[in-house]
């Protein structure tokens, strides 16, 4: 283990990690590709990836359990996902075994940064695609660059879930039929004076209503949202400008197989926000934020508390968490041992 890493004050920072994965798309065709000690990227200067916003990401996390064995937390998913992102740019497919196999490559030649079992830290990991090669054009990439590189990455919330106050932005994250539904930086450039403007009000973030109306919740800064109602659904807004959360299925399908709620993915109007006694976001990162207040327009309203969470929301962290680490039998092909 190195020695200098404070497992349980980890924040969500960069470190660099000792070994990344990298191949290239040339020709037709991906480069073996393999892993490599150098951090820095050496991209050529009409790089599409650079003017023209041609490329994507994922992130998920790899979990050390009781055992001293490491867990993916479905990987196929963040597979599949990298590639509808991709079909959105005009980017090469990279196959599923390519990818996941990339990814079991970093963690096990980072494995002394994987943190301990018991810590709460995880090990975050960040596929990036990009096209690159000699363009001026307002056209796709003649080459492309996939690779996989990580950190060690502290639980969110170092005191447990703590709630945090939102407030509606003006602005939007996406356009009705534009790119929200894919993970592409272009999304977050966007995101960043808003999520600006909310931090400079004491707001953990914005939240970003459908683009077409402007009635309906999408999505809560880089996650998305979740409500519980007092019926004991669980709600959460359906639109082709949401990213697909992987964290969101997870906590679809555990509500409703675990906990015996009824779960719908349907729209989320901002004047029905009383049927809610908890909401939250999820999202990989933070596993779940829970809102303790949403500012729309002049008008604050509080849903469980600003200061405690919900037993729901309790509940839905546990479970995940506890799948995640081992700790709680996951459903059929939810892990991938590295
Ligand atoms: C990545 C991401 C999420 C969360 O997805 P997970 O698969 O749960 O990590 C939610 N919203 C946006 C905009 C994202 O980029």
């Amino acid at each position: 283990m190195p020695h200098n890493i404070d497992w349980k004050n980890l924040g969500f920072e960069y470190i660099q990690t000792p070994f990344r994965f990298l191949t290239k798309y040339q020709n037709g065709a991906w480069e073996k590709g393999g892993l490599t000690e150098d951090p820095t990227l050496h991209i050529h200067e009409g790089s599409t990836a650079l003017h023209y916003g041609q490329q994507c990401f994922e992130g998920l996390k790899a979990y050390r359990t009781k055992d001293g064995s490491i867990n993916l937390f479905r990987p196929y998913e963040n597979a599949r996902r990298m590639n509808e992102s991709a079909r959105r740019l005009r980017m090469p497919e990279i196959p599923e075994s390519l990818f996941v196999e990339a990814i079991k490559e970093v963690v096990r030649a980072n494995e002394a940064f994987v943190p301990p079992y018991g810590s709460g830290a995880s090990l975050y990991i960040r596929p990036l695609y990009i096209g690159v090669g000699p363009n001026i054009g307002v056209r796709p990439a003649p080459e492309f660059l996939f690779t996989v590189f990580c950190m060690p990455v502290g639980p969110y919330f170092k005191g447990g879930l703590v709630p945090t106050n939102f407030i509606i932005s003006e602005y939007d994250r996406a356009a009705p039929m534009g790119t929200g539904a894919a993970k592409v930086g272009g999304n977050y450039a966007a995101s960043l004076l808003p999520g600006y403007e909310a931090n400079q009000r004491n707001f953990s973030d914005c939240i970003y209503l459908d683009p077409a109306t402007h009635t309906k919740i999408e999505e809560v800064g880089s996650a998305n949202f979740f409500g519980i109602t007092k019926n004991h659904q669980f709600i959460t807004p359906i639109s082709p400008s949401i990213l697909p959360s992987i964290t969101k299925y997870s906590l679809l399908h555990i509500a409703k197989e675990r906990l015996g709620m009824e779960t719908i993915e349907g729209d989320v109007y901002l004047d029905q926000l009383d049927q809610f006694t908890e909401v939250g976001a999820c999202g990989t990162a933070a596993v779940i934020s829970p809102i303790g207040g949403i500012q729309i327009g002049d008008k604050f309203q509080v849903f469980y508390s600003e200061t405690e969470v919900g037993p729901v929301t309790i509940q839905l962290y546990n479970e995940l968490v506890g799948i995640q680490f081992g700790d709680i039998e996951a459903p059929e092909g939810w892990i991938e041992k590295v």
